[in-house]
């Protein structure tokens, strides 16, 4: 069985990782976020997708979830100490990592296929791909004026109320739509449904190929908010209730199924009103066995 994963950086990762020992790699393709691709410290960081081939080779920081565990700061320390401190800490194979985008990004090489030579170096058979090859602008428009992604999440904590999330969509990177069109079923993982998955569905035709697809998607939200971040403060700027109900309304015309947390059981019979199918688990992924569990869950749900 063929399966199309959507991506963010934190929660979907962690479906990943149940998901990967439960299914062959080779049938197991992720199109991962890009809103938040930007230069920082002279180098191009794509950082959703670097933390899913982490994830895919069982080297991810999960205390971060961001850059590589065990990694050194030498080029970071270096930096500061010349009194130039960089605004996101970037380990040194990290770095490597980002140095060899760079270069090839100025090379005239695309994302996509920078991206499949990294995961094909690195030993991942899955395939990973950018949304797109093109970087989309995004900002947050807040009660303090508006900020530039990053600055709001690192500078300001994501303190600032939030009025609206505004990004340019982007055309799909090649392979994307028809990774969609060849797979038989398509799960939206547990990330920030505003910045990270409704990103790759508002790319031109992604949301017709998912329409066809049979597409399960996992809640972020679990009670009144995000598992963890600013998703419910973007929910709620965007008219949705930052709980299982406002995924489920924001998802309706595409996903067949929801997968909510069982601590929303109580609101089973709204969300299949909603989406038509539901199905409850354990969606707080702080083991192994729960990330598998969720993950045969999710797979259970296709029906041939
Ligand atoms: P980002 O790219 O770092 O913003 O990460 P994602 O968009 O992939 O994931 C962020 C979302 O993951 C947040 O909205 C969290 O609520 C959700 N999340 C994180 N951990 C878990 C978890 O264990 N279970 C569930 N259900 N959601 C989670």
């Amino acid at each position: 069985m063929k399966i199309t994963v959507l991506s963010g950086g934190t929660g979907t990762p962690k479906l990943l990782q149940g998901l990967k020992e439960i299914v062959n790699p080779e049938d197991l393709s992720i199109i991962v976020n890009t809103v938040e691709n930007n230069y920082f410290s002279g180098v191009y960081i794509s950082g959703d997708i670097d933390v899913v081939m982490y994830t895919l080779i069982d080297v991810i920081d999960e205390e971060f979830w961001y850059g590589i565990k065990g990694d050194t700061y030498l080029t970071n320390n270096t930096l500061e100490k010349l009194g130039c401190p960089e605004k996101l800490r970037i380990g040194d194979k990290d770095r490597a990592i980002m140095i060899q985008k760079t270069k090839l990004l100025k090379e005239g090489y695309k994302l996509s296929e920078i991206v499949d030579l990294q995961r094909k170096k690195l030993g991942i058979k899955s395939k990973i791909m950018p949304m797109s090859d093109v970087d989309s602008d995004i900002y947050i428009d807040t009660d303090i004026g508006k900020l530039d992604f990053h600055d709001f999440l690192i500078d300001k904590q994501c303190s600032p109320h939030v009025n609206n999330v505004v990004y340019s969509i982007v055309p799909p990177a090649p392979d994307v739509i028809s990774t969609i069109k060849n797979s038989d079923m398509i799960i939206i993982g547990p990330s920030n449904p505003i910045t990270s998955i409704m990103p790759i569905v508002s790319i031109d035709g992604v949301k017709d190929a998912l329409k066809d697809k049979y597409v399960v998607a996992v809640s972020p939200m679990v009670g009144d908010g995000a598992v963890s971040g600013p998703a419910g403060k973007f929910m709620n700027a965007l008219g949705y209730e930052a709980s299982c109900i406002g995924v489920a309304k924001l998802y309706s015309d595409f996903v067949d199924k929801l997968i909510i947390d069982y601590q929303d059981k109580n609101l089973e019979d709204e969300v299949k009103k909603i989406i038509g199918d539901v199905g409850t688990c354990d969606t707080m992924m702080n083991s192994l066995n729960i990330k598998k569990n969720l993950a045969e869950k999710v797979l259970d749900s296709y029906k041939i």
